[in-house]
């Protein structure tokens, strides 16, 4: 338990103060924040396509947030937007949010959608979307989190990180360092404490800073400005137009970012529908797989997986025919991951994230005997990706055209022209989504995508299966019964493009699912692999299974090689995407973005 309470408010015991002031949480913020960084002004000023970025020391309750985000609803002009950065190292779980939250009935809509989300919330970087107010909050210690930010990207600071007396670390010369450096021309900050040595110390990071009038009992509190400008300089804006190549996963979900920050999307595709390659199977699984080193990879698998969450909240019913939040079983089957599940262990999880299970547990949650424990992943589990395509891509703003197989990609002097036969179309940016089909354009004939031809089992269920109820995964899936059937796959096979069904694989899946899930297979009797129901598609994949999410060239982006896992990172990769073009806060801490994007990468394999 990280809140207390303490006269009727939340109170930290952990650091021996208050959230919030005494007098009033809500009048403190508007005096302290709001106004100390002079927002009613600065929002209302903003033009359209561009947006305003507040950095702020210490989510806590989130009443900041929630004040800043109904400011910029009441005053900024259509067509702007803004981007909320916060972390932080103790989140409040649930039922303490929105006790606390309960506190400000006038902001229950904004503290209900913002309650929504937070089950979402995974550690590290997370990124919720509503509407034109976007909130990206690193759930780490200030320490790590800042220095992941990129420079010059944040216009005003809410410095709220307890008092300094019993917080010293978040009001630290090198915390100091990092809100300069992270800091654009103009930014601004507010905070309601005047302590001397605070006040030297941002000096001495770089802010002209002064004194002002406190609130309620607080005689003083502090203002200041970034001290090498007197201006604010030019923003980035959103590109009015941007054509998206590829309308699986990947590139409804980069339309859809897109569209959402106002952009005139129009998307190609070379099918006659969507989701028609390896985002067309009748099923796909949200299986977040990392390892307790959490790599870039891995945290991106982590961020991906909190974002998807949130995604498929928007979009599709939780418990319906397009999608079960029926939870998902990795199970230790093999030593392999008996030793990745076991280093897990040794970290501390949030339990409606991921929790550690015994077989027996297993068991029970599956609803079939499993021979192995592991991790229970309660929100994960399947979602029909066709459905989740078209959500995605249906919005006004999105422009759909299928059986357009684009053959050039060409800059001119506004943007981009892509040609096919016979039609062209011109956009400011261009977002290439097309898997391995991209090695057919110039600019990315050198790039190290290899196709990887996957083959999925549709496994009539039995009597004994129908009691599955979870996702199961070891080398390999198995879902709950939908219509009569399990899916389960996938083969693997490299530089394979080939469509057909194939028995041997039919044989290989079932091998596996034995290997790790004995007493499902078992449940499911005999199988005849020549007449079995099935998919084959062909994924993408580039060295160390890590996407290509970034831009190519001005003004040209990608997101490619997305692997197996599609349905888990291409949303965070549209959003990644968005954000660069729109020239707004990324969602990724800068080594995640560094370690995605395609360039180094692409000239270094090269
Ligand atoms: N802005 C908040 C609000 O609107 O409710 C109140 C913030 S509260 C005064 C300060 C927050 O900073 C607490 O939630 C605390 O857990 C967090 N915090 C303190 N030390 C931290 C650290 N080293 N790293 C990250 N967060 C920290």
């Amino acid at each position: 338990m990280t809140l207390a309470w303490q006269d009727g408010l939340p109170f930290s015991s952990h650091f021996g103060d208050v959230y919030f002031s005494a007098d009033s949480g809500l009048e403190e913020t508007n005096h302290v924040f709001l106004q100390g960084n002079n927002l009613a002004e600065r929002f209302a000023a903003l033009r359209d396509g561009e947006s305003f970025t507040i950095g702020e020391t210490g989510f806590g309750t989130g009443l900041n947030f929630l004040c800043a985000w109904q400011l910029f609803e009441q005053v900024a002009p259509s067509g702007t937007s803004l981007d909320f950065f916060s972390f932080e190292k103790f989140p409040l779980d649930d039922d303490e949010l929105r006790a606390a939250l309960g506190l400000w009935p006038q902001m229950k809509p904004f503290a209900d959608t913002l309650l929504a989300r937070w089950r979402r919330r995974v550690p590290g970087w997370n990124r919720w979307s509503f509407g034109r107010v976007r909130l990206t909050l690193a759930i780490g210690d200030v320490a790590e989190v800042l220095p992941q930010l990129k420079d010059g990207e944040v216009d005003a600071w809410f410095l709220d990180g307890f008092s300094p007396a019993k917080n010293p670390e978040m009001w630290s010369g090198p915390v100091l360092a990092q809100l300069e450096r992270a800091s654009r021309a103009g930014a601004t900050l507010a905070t309601y404490t005047s302590a001397g040595w605070v006040r030297r110390g941002l000096q001495q990071a770089g802010f002209e800073v002064e004194r002002v009038p406190g609130f309620g009992r607080k005689r003083e509190m502090v203002c200041g400005r970034i001290a090498c400008s007197s201006s604010e300089e030019a923003r980035g804006r959103a590109p009015q137009s941007a054509i998206v190549i590829g309308g699986g996963i990947a590139g409804c979900a980069a339309a859809h970012a897109l569209a959402q920050r106002g952009v005139q999307v129009t998307l190609l595709e070379r099918a006659p529908q969507l989701a028609s390659a390896a985002s067309g199977n009748p099923r796909g699984i949200l299986h977040a797989r990392f390892g307790a080193g959490m790599s870039e990879l891995h945290r991106f698998v982590l961020a991906s997986y909190g974002h998807a969450l949130a995604l498929f909240d928007e979009a599709l019913p939780a418990d319906g025919e397009l999608r079960a939040e029926c939870g998902l079983l990795q199970l230790a089957c093999n030593e392999a991951e008996q030793k990745r599940i076991a280093k897990l262990s040794g970290l501390e999880w949030p339990a409606h994230l991921l929790r550690f299970v015994n077989a027996a547990e297993a068991s029970q949650l599956a609803g079939v005997e499993m021979a192995h424990g592991g991790l229970w992943f309660p929100g994960a589990g399947w979602v029909v990706p066709p459905a989740l395509c078209s959500h995605l891509a249906d919005d006004a703003r999105i422009e759909r055209r299928f059986d357009h197989a684009v053959e050039t990609l060409a800059q001119t002097d506004a943007g981009w022209r892509v040609a096919g036969a016979g039609w062209a179309v011109e956009a400011a940016a261009v977002v290439v989504c097309c898997a391995h089909s991209a090695l057919a354009l110039d600019q990315f004939a050198h790039f190290p995508l290899t196709p990887v031809r996957g083959q999925v089992s549709l496994l009539p269920k039995t009597a004994s299966s129908s009691s599955l109820h979870a996702v199961v995964c070891g080398d390999g899936y198995c879902a709950p019964a939908v219509e009569g059937v399990h899916v389960t796959g996938a083969t693997h096979a490299f530089n394979d493009e080939s469509l057909e069904l194939r028995a041997a694989d039919h044989t290989d899946n079932l091998v596996k699912l034995e290997s790790f899930a004995p007493a499902l297979r078992e449940a499911l009797g005999e199988v005849d692999v020549g007449s079995l129901g099935g998919r084959a598609s062909v994924r993408c994949s580039a060295p160390g299974a890590m996407p290509l999410v970034g831009e190519v060239q001005r003004g040209l982006y990608c997101s490619l090689a997305h692997g197996t896992r599609g349905l888990l990172t291409g949303g965070l990769a549209g959003e990644a995407i968005a954000a660069m073009a729109c020239g707004q806060l990324s969602p990724l801490p800068m080594a995640v973005e560094s370690a995605l994007a395609p360039l180094p990468r692409v000239t270094r394999t090269s």
